[in-house]
């Protein structure tokens, strides 16, 4: 017998770590600290759900997506776009190729959980994201062949806060990203329960932790 309080938490690795955010989109220094400390506060245990963008975008700096942005914006539309579409495609399915090997891990790590006697009271995950979006993701492919229709020009090129903020929401829409779409697929399949809520990181923090927090009957 120890303190252990044998409560589990899963939590997207960007709200304990906004520096692993896509260049521009970081709302916070470090940790998203209104919805941390009262789960800190709350005596349970928080897992990190790995950032998928960081190993599979070229790290932080996400230098794969960068390295090839301004040739994809350049040719948006044009007749090689449809050739540059197909090598996106092959790119996307390594990555939801990582996605389902990464997935696969945290369904172990779950049911080692369950089957041990502690109690996972839910998945926290960023509610913007083309990879980690529950109910608002962004169609990575959708979009990148409508910049043009969109009216955005160099806002990927050199994201600011300022910009972003109104460009990201504006590009959600309802859906799961790649990331999230195996996480509850394979979660329904080994008949684990657990939930999963969005946190949606551009409304107001303090509200959006207690919006997301009472889902789980947690105290803030
Ligand atoms: S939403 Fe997911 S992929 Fe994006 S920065 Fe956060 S943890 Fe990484």
């Amino acid at each position: 017998m120890d303190k252990r309080g044998k409560k589990i938490i899963y939590l997207s690795q960007c709200l304990l770590n906004q520096n692993l955010r896509f260049p521009g989109i970081a709302v916070e220094s470090g940790a998203i600290a209104e919805l941390l400390i009262p789960i800190i506060k709350n005596g349970i245990g928080i897992e990190p759900l790995p950032c998928l963008e960081r190993l599979g975008w070229g790290g932080v700096k996400r230098k794969t997506f960068f390295k090839y942005f301004p040739m994809i914006s350049k040719n948006t539309g044009s007749p090689k776009f449809p050739i540059i579409k197909l090598f996106l495609r092959l790119w996307l399915k390594k990555f939801k190729n990582l996605c389902k090997k990464e997935t696969k891990k945290i369904i172990l790590q779950m049911q080692d959980y369950n089957n041990s006697g502690y109690t996972i009271l839910g998945i926290i995950t960023t509610n913007d994201s083309p990879t980690c979006g529950y109910t608002k993701t962004i169609n990575f492919l959708g979009i990148i062949s409508k910049f043009k229709e969109l009216g955005i020009k160099d806002e990927f090129e050199n994201p600011t806060l300022e910009k972003m903020k109104n460009i990201i929401p504006s590009l959600c829409e309802n859906g799961s990203g790649y990331f999230m779409s195996e996480i509850t697929k394979l979660i329904k399949r080994s008949e684990l329960e657990v939930d999963v809520i969005g946190f949606n990181v551009w409304n107001n923090l303090s509200e959006e932790t207690q919006r997301v927090l009472g889902k789980l009957n947690l105290s803030t």
